[in-house]
Order: C-alpha cells, then sequence, then structure tokens
C-alpha cells in the first residue's frame, strides 16, 4: 500500500482483477446529506462535497441565502418565524 493509502479518509473496496490478482480500489468517501436540525428532513442547497472541496466554493454556492438557511429547512424557517412574530404582537 503506497503511503498515500494510508489515510481513513479513503474508502477501499477489494477488487478482484480479471487476472486473478486481488487489488484494492481507493475512493473517497461520500458526505452524508446535510439535514435540518428542527425536523430531521433533507436540505435542500446544500453541496454534498468533502471540506477540501467545499474550500473552493463561493460562501454563497454552500447554501441558501435566506435565514437559517444551510441550518434548517423552508418549511420550519416559515413556522420559526411565524412563531417568533406571534410571540411579539402578544406581548406588546
Ligand atoms: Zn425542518
Amino acid at each position: 500500500m503506497k503511503p498515500q493509502h494510508r489515510s481513513h479518509s479513503l474508502k477501499k473496496k477489494k477488487v478482484k482483477t480479471p487476472s486473478g490478482s486481488n487489488r484494492i480500489h481507493f475512493k473517497s468517501k461520500k458526505v452524508k446529506k446535510s439535514v435540518c436540525s428542527s425536523c430531521g428532513g433533507i436540505l435542500h442547497g446544500v453541496p454534498r462535497k468533502r471540506p477540501t472541496e467545499l474550500k473552493k466554493l463561493a460562501k454563497t454556492k454552500k447554501r441558501p441565502q435566506r435565514v437559517f438557511g444551510g441550518v434548517l429547512c423552508a418549511g420550519c424557517t416559515e413556522q420559526k418565524i411565524k412563531n417568533k412574530l406571534r410571540e411579539t404582537n402578544v406581548n406588546s
């Protein structure tokens, strides 16, 4: 195994080649889909990339441009804003 392949950030797959020898194929791990912190639903507009690839992206391409973008889903954001407004209306 080459030194660059002795990393836990790589996924290993044992493959039997047509010649009959066993070899290991290396692939970078896939990133999980980002989820809403409130309901656990899948977030849209958030790229599924490793940190090194995310660094190359612009901030505007990493999450939606709204409040709680990349943290809460659209439905939960709407509910949160509504609840906050209703709270303030009761107090005043
Ligand atoms: Zn949600």
